[in-house]
């Protein structure tokens, strides 16, 4: 390609981006370091990467972001001139710009501006991007504000010191001031959750890292709550180890004295919302009145307060169950210590006793490829396990139906939901955009997930109930 074919394709991009308006500009201005500056040249090296690794794990941004860079001195290499597609891995997933100046259309329309260079030079290049938006009509009269919303200044000198003094009225901006490169994904995830929150933008909800949970955090929030609160656990690894026989895996004393605890409080509701059965659930937690219980990822629920289960299914029809069982069946007979586990709503294969676990986990890819095919099913591959079940049900529809019932997002200012597996992500979803709730996924701060945040196992999240249920806030309400 010609590099004027090139240029043209890069501007053709330029126009379908400005005209989609669902887009979020990451715009990005990297001014040729000072060759005397180590510290800040070895930071620009690394900006293109920390990029790419921020968008490797939001992958859904994607679909959201362009990147412009301005290189303001005259010094960029021919290379980025003249070829952006080979710049960066990137460009070939997200729209990838190269100008030479802060050209006022572009700064407008970004949502964020990140400034990697020396802090004389930062507050030089924010004014006169402000200067050059003034005087651009076209944004006076649309109502945007004539800057980017966001500034991250990338300023190895002065750490967590907001410029000073201010350049541009301080209500047009946010600064946030970082040391290092490397911190960027943090600010970017943090930015940009906020962004499609404040702007109403549509978007759906994108698996990150979770942070650690703070549980003096979560105590104070609990104990400031003043309407009502809502709990949602999944059991399984979550309230209790996994262990190689589910049917061993019962309640601890202390888990039961804890959720009975939590129950007694009025502004409380707490809800079990698991993928076992009926039975299992009632035998476990039947005797908790108050507790509200949700099984087989919703087919069927019992209200808090309520002793009989309603059946959600009862009209489904599920006409792919034989053929499931066909597929599941063939896989079973030829690895002993396997099983087929039918519920109502789903059917599950479960593989950690096989006899030889390393043939089960290759068979496992076989089986999830021979299932695809089905109609009408999610297909959820689990911790040693395959599972089909109805697009019917899913645990993200039970938060829904019972956030209704409990007079939507408002009626409650403290929600805790917590969950390790695959279908727990649904509850996640389902709170994704509520951001007074604590999601938290049990397992590492490395896993994906639309939670929040993470405990690294089901003892700390049991413990967390204790906590919460010795507070001085919870005796107090609770014995009213
Ligand atoms: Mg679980």
């Amino acid at each position: 390609m010609s590099l004027l074919q090139q240029q043209q394709q890069q501007q053709q991009q330029y126009s379908s981006f400005q005209q989609a308006s669902e887009h979020r500009l990451v715009l990005y201005c990297e001014q040729h370091p000072d060759p005397s500056d180590d510290l800040l040249q070895c930071q620009s090296t690394q900006l293109i990467p920390t990029l790419e690794h921020f968008l490797t794990s939001h992958p859904h941004w994607h679909q959201h972001l362009a990147i412009a860079n301005i290189m303001s001195t005259s010094s960029p290499t021919t290379k980025r001139q003249t070829s952006p597609s080979d710049v960066s891995p990137l460009s070939k997933s997200v729209p990838f710009y190269h100008h030479s100046h802060p050209e006022p259309s572009l700064v407008t329309r970004a949502d964020i501006c990140i400034l990697l260079m020396n802090s004389d030079k930062q507050q030089k290049w924010l004014k006169d991007a402000h200067r050059l938006c003034a005087n651009n009509n076209n944004h006076s009269t649309n109502g945007n504000p004539p800057t980017p919303k966001h500034v991250i200044l990338v300023d190895p000198s002065k750490p967590l010191l907001p410029p000073s003094p201010p350049l541009l009225p301080v209500d047009e901006y946010k600064v946030t001031t970082i040391q290092h490169v490397d911190q960027i994904p943090s600010t970017l995830h943090s930015i940009l959750s906020s962004l499609h929150v404040g702007d109403k933008l549509v978007v759906e909800a994108a698996p990150s890292h979770p942070q650690p949970l703070i549980a003096n955090q979560v105590i104070q929030e609990y104990q400031g709550a003043k309407k009502q609160r809502l709990f949602l656990f999944d059991y399984d690894g979550t309230l209790t180890p996994i262990v190689s026989r589910p049917e061993m895996a019962l309640p601890t004393r202390s888990l039961l004295d804890y959720l009975t605890a939590l129950c007694r409080d009025p502004l409380n509701t707490v809800w079990i919302v698991s993928g076992r059965d009926q039975k299992f659930l009632h035998d476990c937690f039947g005797h908790l009145q108050t507790l509200g219980l949700s099984a087989e990822h919703g087919s069927f629920m019992k209200m808090p307060g309520e002793s009989q289960w309603i059946d959600m299914l009862k009209d489904a029809v599920l006409p792919w169950k034989p053929e499931a069982l066909d597929i599941f069946s063939t896989f079973t007979s030829g690895l002993p210590g396997t099983e087929i586990e039918q519920k109502k709503s789903s059917i599950t294969w479960h593989y950690r006793n096989a006899h030889d676990l390393d043939a089960a986990v290759r068979k496992s890819h076989e089986c999830h490829q021979a299932l695809l095919g089905l109609p009408g099913v999610d297909i959820l591959v689990g911790k040693m396990n395959l599972e089909v079940r109805s697009v019917l049900v899913n645990k993200g529809n039970v938060v829904k139906r019972i956030r209704q019932q409990q007079g939507g997002d408002n009626a409650v200012d403290f929600v805790m939901c917590a969950g390790d597996d695959q279908t727990d992500e649904d509850m996640f979803r389902a709170l994704f955009h509520d951001t007074k709730t604590h999601t938290i996924l049990v397992g590492p701060p490395t896993k994906l997930t639309l939670a929040r945040f993470c405990l690294d196992t089901s003892q700390q999240v049991v413990d967390l109930l204790g906590q919460l249920v010795s507070s001085p806030h919870h005796k107090q309400s609770s014995s009213l």
